[in-house]
């Protein structure tokens, strides 16, 4: 899913007032054009970006290699004027809630699509877009398709890399460290995915086309290497003229810019910077607050760190040690999620559609193999597909690596992950969208929507109780439960404070980590990991809080008006019914 969204850069800057006809209010209905409308778009889509295609299931395009460059640029651009026209013949006010959203949504897309190349144009300072590698493995695990057709697919797609590298070469005018060494190290990826799985798929082949295919993949190895070593080059160059280059920050302006298309909040980015500052020193009051109480309980007689950080820190490497084994992790996984079923159920908090169970299994080793967990929703071409929660290995983890993971998930901290992963989050939310099936917000779905209703469930459900619940814990341990949230939740506000710091304030690697590491509680590698992000991507780490801080103050806004009235449950029902849609527009719908 993550990946998903991080495809889908969307907004629309212009307020859709201006298209509002009061006296067609009633008098037309465009639902059924705007319905053909968006067939034909998606169509063009698919052509205009082959690779995008492929990872959301549409094969027609699998062997299209798009060759960089100005022309290619023009293309766009014209495809963004002729569907912003077409999307200026529907007013709003002719399309129900459903289409209204996909309308803005297209919109954004369409006008962040022409923003990205005349003013953000990450094609002349990352040159980390040039790697293919993805859609190759996009193309090879495609589990429809026989091996010789995927080999001649790839064949087709790499045939015209050395074209394809000049084109780069010519559009890279002023790359960044950061994004020059993402490229190398990704682009050596590739090479040594193309010399064994690729490889292999095609000796497997046995025909006489493997002979000329094989010989193509040499080609193609030759001119990815060849493109490696032009980076390393300008690598060199960088260290030698020091103080000229393109920084990977990118400033207030085009900050403020991405927010806005990005993320498409009723918030400015800074304003989600203050908030998230704030948040921070409350959370860190409440975190005193408990760890007091459980000092005793967890330290004995030890004595409380006269630094109020420092007693935290310490008490939650302590709780963390209480984990189950490794060899129980994905048990312990299935055992919750009936658990929180019920609990959801119990309180009246959401009505869930059991007919469609979550199937909870190993993660396939296609899946990077990096430990962790994830929600893997089928594309909008699998409908009848299986949601599965993907379940990280530790088996190839050493005993050490085992425990550091096992404590970063421990007891408390492995439910809030599968409240935010499953029930009642994403997972629960999906069941939602799929309900009022769109494919716009399938593929243009709002990021900050989807990571924020996650992030909501869990302060939720702990609202509602759940820190009090003995099911999972065997006795009340609400303290610990609180304690844990709160860790957690820091980590989505300083992702926040971290990503706007970065990018707009020039804040240093030594201030990322000490924000990260003495205020968030995270370690080192963790704060480290978190840096490099940081440096490599902008706005997305801010999606997370920011929705949250949308749907929650939403919520908040609601009860005050409501009073007693106020229905918990209508009220996430509702706002789940109209998909993935950005928090903003759904509000405007559910007022
Ligand atoms: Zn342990
Ligand atoms: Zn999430």
């Amino acid at each position: 899913m993550k990946k998903l969204f991080y495809l889908a850069c969307s907004v629309f800057l212009i307020s859709c007032d201006h298209q509002e006809n009061k006296g067609q209010e009633t008098a037309i209905d465009n639902n059924a054009s705007f319905d053909r409308y968006k067939e034909r778009f998606v169509e063009e889509l698919w052509k205009m970006y082959p690779d995008w295609a492929t990872s959301q299931g549409y094969h027609a395009y699998d062997s299209v290699l798009v060759i960089p460059g100005p022309a290619e640029r023009a293309r766009r651009l014209q495809f963004v004027k002729n569907n912003l026209d077409s999307l200026s013949h529907f007013p709003k006010s002719s399309l129900n809630s459903n289409n209204a959203i996909d309308l803005a949504l297209i919109g954004n897309f369409l006008k962040s699509t022409e923003w990205g190349i005349t003013t953000f144009k990450s094609y002349e300072w990352d040159p980390s877009m040039y790697n293919y590698g993805s859609v190759i493995g996009d193309i090879l695990n495609n589990k429809q398709v026989h091996t010789d057709a995927k080999a001649a697919t790839i064949n087709a797609k790499l045939k015209n890399l050395e074209t394809y590298f000049a084109a780069a070469k010519a559009d890279i005018s002023s790359p960044t460290k950061e994004h020059t060494d993402l490229a190398i190290s990704q682009l050596k990826g590739t090479v040594s995915f193309l010399e064994t799985s690729v490889k292999d798929s095609i000796k497997a082949l046995g025909n006489e086309l493997s002979y000329t295919y094989l010989q193509n993949l040499d080609k193609a190895v030759v001119s990815t290497n060849a493109f490696i070593k032009y980076l390393e080059g300008l690598r060199k160059e960088m260290e030698a003229v020091g103080g000229k280059i393109r920084s990977f920050r990118i400033g207030k302006e085009l900050y403020d810019q991405k927010f806005a298309f990005d993320i498409q909040s009723g918030m400015k980015a800074e304003e989600v910077y203050e908030k998230a500052l704030q948040r921070k020193d409350e959370l860190h009051q409440e975190m005193a607050a408990i760890a007091k109480r459980l000092w005793p309980k967890y330290m004995g007689k030890a004595e409380q760190p006269a630094d109020v950080k420092e007693m935290i820190k310490a008490l939650i490497g302590t709780i963390a040690k209480t984990h189950v084994k490794r060899e129980d992790f994905q048990k312990e996984i299935e055992r919750e999620i009936p658990i929180l079923t019920g609990f959801v159920k119990k309180k009246n908090l959401l009505y869930m559609d059991p007919s469609k169970p979550l199937v909870v299994r190993k993660e396939p080793e296609w899946m990077a193999g990096v430990a962790g967990a994830s929600i893997s929703s089928p594309g909008p071409y699998d409908k009848n597909g299986n949601t599965f929660y993907n379940v990280g290995s530790l088996a190839a983890y050493s005993p050490a690596d085992a425990e550091s993971y096992l404590r970063e998930y421990n007891k408390y901290i492995l439910q809030i992950l599968n409240i935010h992963e499953a029930i009642p989050g994403h997972y629960a939310q999906l069941i939602y969208s799929n309900q009022s099936p769109s494919i716009i917000k399938t593929i243009l779905g709002n990021g900050a929507m989807v990571e924020g209703w996650a992030v909501y469930a869990e302060r939720m459900m702990l609202e509602e109780g759940w820190a009090k619940n003995t099911e999972i814990n065997g006795s009340i341990e609400e303290d610990e439960m609180w304690l844990m949230y709160y860790k957690w939740h820091l980590r989505v506000v300083c992702n926040t404070i971290l990503d706007y710091s970065v990018h707009v304030k020039g804040m240093t690697e030594d201030e990322a980590l000490n924000l990260l590491m003495n205020e968030a509680f995270q370690e080192k590698a963790e704060a480290q990991g978190k840096w490099r992000r940081a440096t490599l991507t902008q706005v997305q780490l801010c999606s997370y809080y920011t929705g949250f801080a949308e749907i929650f103050d939403f919520r908040e806004s609601l009860k005050k008006k409501e009073g007693k009235a106020f229905d918990l449950k209508k009220f996430h029902e509702k706002f789940l019914s109209y998909g993935s849609a950005p928090v903003k527009y759904i509000k405007e719908l559910m007022q």
